[in-house]
């Protein structure tokens, strides 16, 4: 018998969001993902996932370090977890069952943990959120009644039982059952709630809201830093834009140091290196290189490594010469590469009042934020 099982609820429809909330990457990890975690780190010690056509295929690329099965969900939520109860039964059974929704994936794994224990010591751990707002019934007559808002609770999941118990529950009637809690207490038993912390985020991704949270929830952020040779001969090019001015930045490509303080923000939100990694100094390739084009393949990059771009904020410190003319500009083509709107692309300017080698006229620096979701 296997001790602590999850069941991971992965075959709910997503089409009222017009793409596949469960399937599509949040900061890098789908929902699925981030839920297995969440389930791992709480303590869960082999999984079942119930999968729908559509998220089957995924589910099966997943590396999963324990012991793990897959069965086809229902037409309906009770349905794809009497799919699991009923594999586990068939195959090893469990002591603990903890069944999660995958579209929850921002729960704590604290708040598995405590479900799991909860269950161990009286039969039942659900998890579960007290309400802020006042709340209402609509009756039947259509005038709304005031419930007591200090007794009402919502339910979450992970909902964690007895193996035993929680498969008698669900011989019961599936049709009106929106979650296991309410079938173990139709069944006669007794839910004990967890009220953890975390309750906020541990929402279900449906609606646009939802998504947005979970957005904010995993933003990533990122520095970069970078300072060129201010040296006769040379054009000097910042943000994409050619600069009149006596003397140009040295560098291997065109030394936009500008736009590479942003590359490195970037790259550094996303935990990809740095831009010497991706386009090395050395490399004959990126001589005399279009910066703005080394921004686009960054870009590209983020994007396939599941992230989308949120905000830049870069400050570029000289002395000479005065910038403010091309800032529009700038912020047109920076925010063109990337593919975002140009209130993304935020620029600043800052001297050193004469001091350090920027102030001196001998090189020109600049530093980024980027923000990725
Ligand atoms: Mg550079």
């Amino acid at each position: 018998m296997s001790g602590v099982v999850g069941i991971l609820l992965c075959a709910g429809g997503s089409t009222r969001m017009g793409f596949d909330k469960l399937l599509t990457p949040i900061a890098g990890k789908t929902a699925i993902e981030r839920s297995l975690e969440a389930l791992l780190r709480g303590g869960v010690e082999r999984i079942i996932f119930a999968v729908s056509p559509s998220s089957k295929a995924f589910v099966e690329s997943l590396a999963v370090p324990v012991p793990s099965d897959i069965v086809s969900g229902g037409a309906t939520r009770a349905e794809s977890v009497k799919h699991a109860l009923e594999f586990l039964r068939l195959h090893q059974g469990a002591e603990i069952v903890a069944i999660h929704d995958a579209a929850r994936c921002m729960v704590p794994p604290s708040a598995v943990r405590e479900s799991i224990e909860c269950a161990r010591q009286f039969g039942s751990g659900v998890v579960a959120a007290k309400t802020a707002d006042t709340t209402m019934l609509i009756g039947s007559d259509g005038v709304p009644v005031p419930l007591e808002r200090d007794r009402l609770v919502r339910m979450q999941t992970p909902q964690t039982f007895r193996f035993d118990e929680i498969l008698r529950a669900y011989e019961g009637d599936l049709t009106k059952a929106t979650d296991d809690c309410s079938l173990y207490l139709a069944a006669g038993y007794v839910p004990h709630f967890v009220f953890v912390a975390g309750e906020a985020v541990n929402q279900k991704l449906t609606s646009a809201d939802d998504w947005q949270l979970a957005l904010a929830t995993y933003a990533h952020f990122g520095t970069g830093f970078d300072t060129h040779r201010l040296v006769e001969g040379r054009k000097l090019i910042l943000g994409g834009v050619e600069i009149p001015f006596e003397k140009g930045l040295l560098g291997h490509s065109d030394a936009d140091v500008l736009t590479h303080a942003i590359i490195d923000a970037l790259l550094g939100a996303a935990s990809l290196g740095d831009i010497g990694r991706h386009f090395p100094d050395t490399d004959p390739a990126y001589k005399g290189a279009d910066s703005l084009e080394l921004l686009k393949e960054t870009a590209r990059m983020i994007r396939l490594a599941g992230y989308s771009i949120g905000h830049i904020d870069a400050t570029v410190i000289a002395q000479r010469p005065k910038l403010a003319p091309y800032w529009q500009s700038m912020r047109t083509r920076l925010a063109e590469a990337l593919e975002v709107e140009r209130g993304a692309v935020s620029l600043k300017a800052t001297t050193t009042e004469g001091m350090n080698d920027e102030g001196k006229g001998l090189c020109i620096s600049a530093s980024a934020v980027a923000s990725l979701y």
